[in-house]
């Protein structure tokens, strides 16, 4: 492997690179990889490791991000000019800014990989046709660097009416958000918690295999490859 982790080449599976692979995610997506009879981890990338995005790029197909706000766009331009695909997880940017780019790597983008996060934006949309109006709370770890989290900018985007987003951030949570919907009479509340990272890997995976055959890119929700 590229990234300092040298292992055989292994014909028919897909060859991952992770960008962030020193981080809390990244780990979490090195070690599903790994455990993945398809896939080959076969790079990292991270400031701590001393190994740049650009450094990995020819010796994968498939990219994962989970890295900084800052620095997401970049990394996905890099890839779909290298003709690389990327599932990024990365939030507080803007993946609009990739229209039009060019050079045959796909970019799959889901705010929240989980898969019962994704049921809560769907059933939070459908609420908010029917209660007068809404909130979201977000609640996530104190190392989160954006707020409002992706997930709740997401959920407020799919309702109907201005739905305001407060952000919680304490040690001991992972991520979780409250839809609280209120009408005449009565509330309300659906809840979803992600209490540990392995909660995001199913969905992850899902997208490594499947962004290489997406029709358009980006792609933005996990909804569109269930
Ligand atoms: P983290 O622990 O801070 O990890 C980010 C890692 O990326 C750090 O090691 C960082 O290095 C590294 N990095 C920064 N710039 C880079 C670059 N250009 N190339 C390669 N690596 C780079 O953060 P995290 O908790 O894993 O979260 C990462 C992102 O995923 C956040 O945006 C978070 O909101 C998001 N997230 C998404 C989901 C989802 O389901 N979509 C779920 C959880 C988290 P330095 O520390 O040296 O900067």
């Amino acid at each position: 492997m590229s990234g300092g982790d040298a292992g055989p080449p292994a014909a028919g599976r897909i060859r991952v690179g992770v960008a962030g692979a020193a981080g809390r995610m990244g780990q979490t997506v090195c070690a599903a990889v790994e455990d993945a009879p398809d896939l080959e981890l076969a790079a990292r990338a991270d400031p701590a490791l001393g190994v740049e995005l650009a450094d990995i790029l020819g010796d994968v197909e498939v990219v994962v991000d989970f890295t900084v706000p800052a620095t997401a766009l970049e990394n996905a331009r890099a890839c779909v000019r290298a003709g690389v695909h990327a599932v990024v997880g990365t939030t507080g940017w803007d993946p609009s800014q990739l229209a039009g780019e060019t050079g045959g790597g796909k970019v799959f983008v889901a705010p929240n990989f989980a898969i019962g996060a994704v049921l809560m934006m769907q059933f939070a949309a459908q609420a908010s046709r029917y209660m007068a109006k809404a909130e979201i709370i977000e609640l996530h770890h104190d190392r989160k660097v954006d707020a409002p989290s992706g997930t709740a900018a997401r959920t407020a985007a799919l309702m109907d009416g201005d739905v305001p987003i407060h952000s919680v951030r304490l040690p001991g949570l992972v991520a979780h958000q409250e839809v609280i919907l209120g009408d005449v009479g009565q509330t309300l509340t659906i809840r979803h918690d992600s209490t540990d990272r392995t909660s995001f890997m199913p969905g992850v995976l899902l997208a490594i295999r499947r962004v290489g055959s997406l029709e358009d890119s980006p792609v933005v929700g996990l909804e569109h490859l269930l």
